[in-house]
């Protein structure tokens, strides 16, 4: 098919969302604008869930010749820091993502007073002095209504005054509280009479000491969607029990052009937690080695890992947006980075678990430098030199004294392949004191130059290998799962979520080789080592003593499971 087609009907948008900014669009509704914004809390860093949002925010917003803004919803002092602000803006300038403004709530808390000021006059709120229990205990449940709180029917006049003084810090923290007058007999619990404002005398990140009250989030979030001209707020689930609040906020406030808030599932991840309050006990009670260590699922986290932002926004893609709350399988994350990195990594050679391997045949000292395919899917992907020597070594697990039917690889009188380079084959086992091998003394085929073999013979197995003498030494960080069990938050047999932590998550490696064309990568370099999976130069690496992280191993479990799924 043409691309050049005139007159082609634009594609067909993929999720309800875009299929509602469709139809607006086409409808004029908000006069052709579309402007959409991903609010954070500064109370953490973002995690994948979070990526969900980001994406389809600032892709509707991209698809559309539309705006997204930055929003810092900062409206709880007790619980932000700048060092979330900037965690924030990096990462999602990381996932490829340009705001079109960057705003915090804080910005706008003097003209929240005045929409507050505005309501009591409209005598759409009351100070309300009933402590916290009181006012809990007046809300009612599910069955039953609540009750009118005895201050519910000041006057105009008395609330003003209560409010302007609990701006100027006359009361201590919970003597009093702003709420809307809606309705105490609501079946909606979010409508009997919310509360918009508290006070509490804390210091803000950015204002400082200014404010001693500060606006709820059910206050702030809308009024702020209605400052920016926010076309579609679009947000998780749980927020479509507050949906008629923010209605009631926007109308009023404003008389036209009203923010529509649309809801979409939450992205759940098995394996792992995405609330900041658990991933924040993580932190702090240092189960992880910080926000961005490579086993949390925040996007600092997964970046630290190797992962790109191309994976992250093709596995947005592939789970689409919907209403319907389910569960991803973690495989499927993983799917994406190894789709991704299979197109992009350099292959190398390095061995993790090594043992030594002699070639006795070979010349003591002699070191040759073979042309070593880069990408054996790739033939485009041209060749890179890489020393082979007398004493290499070659992955401890690709030995076996005593093989078993269908092991291929390396065993007493057997030949294979060593990648590129010759034919080997293994004519002595060589033990300590204690029975461990130490060494394998092998001949090799001269005629096999290159890792063909003149006559056709055929071998099993082709295995990696480096130069002993001219390997670099590096550290490499496997990991696995951060949670033992698929669903942590629920308690299953363990009393928190911590105590279904992983303890195998972490395996540190430090007595692995690599190839020396290694010797230069940089934090952040990703690379597949040939046969074990790809990987990426940790922030903790030393000049000399580099550190890699394994990303993702070779193997797609996801791609079995969607056979299985299949009935394949
Ligand atoms: P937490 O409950 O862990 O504090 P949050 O949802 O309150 O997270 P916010 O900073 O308020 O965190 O989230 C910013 C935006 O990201 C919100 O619009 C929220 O709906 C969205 N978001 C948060 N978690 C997810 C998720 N798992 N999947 C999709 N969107 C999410
Ligand atoms: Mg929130």
């Amino acid at each position: 098919m043409s691309d050049k087609d005139t007159g082609a009907a634009p594609p067909a948008p993929v999720d309800f969302i875009r299929s509602i900014v469709a139809e607006d669009l086409a409808a004029g509704t908000h006069h052709g604008r579309v402007a959409t914004r991903f609010p954070p809390e500064p109370n953490g860093y973002l995690h994948i869930g979070h990526a969900k949002s980001i994406c389809l925010n600032f892709g509707i917003a991209e698809e559309t010749g539309g705006t997204c803004n930055l929003r810092f919803d900062d409206t709880n002092p007790a619980k932000e820091d700048v060092e979330y602000v900037d965690a924030i803006k990096e990462d999602v300038e990381w996932l490829g993502f340009r705001w079109h403004a960057l705003f915090f709530a804080s910005d706008y808390f003097e003209r929240l007073y005045e929409f507050a000021v505005a309501l009591i006059k409209q005598g759409k709120a009351y100070v309300d002095s009933l402590n916290a229990d009181e006012i809990r205990a007046h809300r009612g449940t599910l069955t039953e209504p609540g009750r009118n709180s005895r201050y519910r029917d000041r006057s105009a006049d008395e609330n003003l005054d209560l409010f302007a003084r609990m701006r100027a810090s006359e009361f201590a923290d919970g003597t009093h509280v702003l709420r809307a007058k809606i309705d105490m007999a609501s079946p909606n619990l979010n409508m009997r009479d919310p509360t918009l404002y508290r006070i509490r005398h804390a210091t803000h990140h950015r204002t400082g000491d200014t404010w001693c009250i500060y606006p709820m989030y059910d206050f702030a979030h809308p009024l702020s969607d209605a400052l920016e001209q926010i076309t579609h707020s679009i947000c998780t689930l749980e927020f479509e029990d507050h949906r008629p609040l923010y209605d009631w906020l926007v109308a009023a406030v404003i008389d036209r052009d009203r923010p529509q808030q649309i809801e979409f599932a939450r992205l759940n991840l098995n394996y792992t937690v995405m609330s900041k309050r658990k991933l924040l006990q993580l932190v702090q009670q240092k189960q992880v080695t910080g926000w961005d260590d490579p086993r949390m699922p925040t996007i600092a986290g997964l970046r630290r890992r190797g992962y790109t932002p191309e994976a992250i926004r093709a596995f947005c893609a592939r789970i689409g947006v919907a209403k319907k709350e389910n569960v991803i399988d973690m495989a499927q994350l993983e799917h994406s980075v190894r789709e991704d990195l299979n197109r992009r990594a350099p292959r190398v050679m390095a061995v993790l678990r090594p043992v030594k391997v002699v070639i006795t045949n070979y010349p003591d000292g002699q070191v040759e430098e073979v042309d070593v395919i880069n990408n054996p899917e790739d033939p485009g992907a041209g060749t890179r030199r890489v020393p082979f020597s007398r004493e290499l070594y070659i992955e401890r697990d690709d030995f076996m004294e005593d093989p078993p039917k269908k092991f291929f690889r390396l065993a007493p009188g057997r030949e294979v392949r060593l990648r590129c380079a010759y034919f080997i084959t293994c004519t002595d086992v060589v033990k300590d004191d204690r029975g461990d091998i130490v060494e394998l003394r092998c001949t090799y085929d001269p005629a096999t130059r290159g890792g063909d073999s003149p006559d056709g013979r055929k071998v099993k197995a082709t295995l990696h290998w480096v130069s002993a003498p001219r390997a670099i030494p590096v550290e490499v960080r496997l990991y696995d799962r951060l949670f033992a069990v698929e669903d942590p938050e629920r308690p299953q047999g363990g009393k928190t979520f911590l105590d279904n932590l992983n303890p195998r998550s972490l395996e540190a490696l430090r007595e692995c080789r690599a190839e020396p064309s290694l010797a230069n990568a940089r934090p952040g370099d990703r690379c597949q080592f040939e046969r074990l999976g790809y990987f990426c130069v940790d922030p903790d690496s030393r000049a000399g003593a580099l550190v890699f992280n394994r990303t993702v191993s070779l193997r797609d479990t996801w791609a079995r499971i969607a056979q299985k799924q299949k009935g394949g």
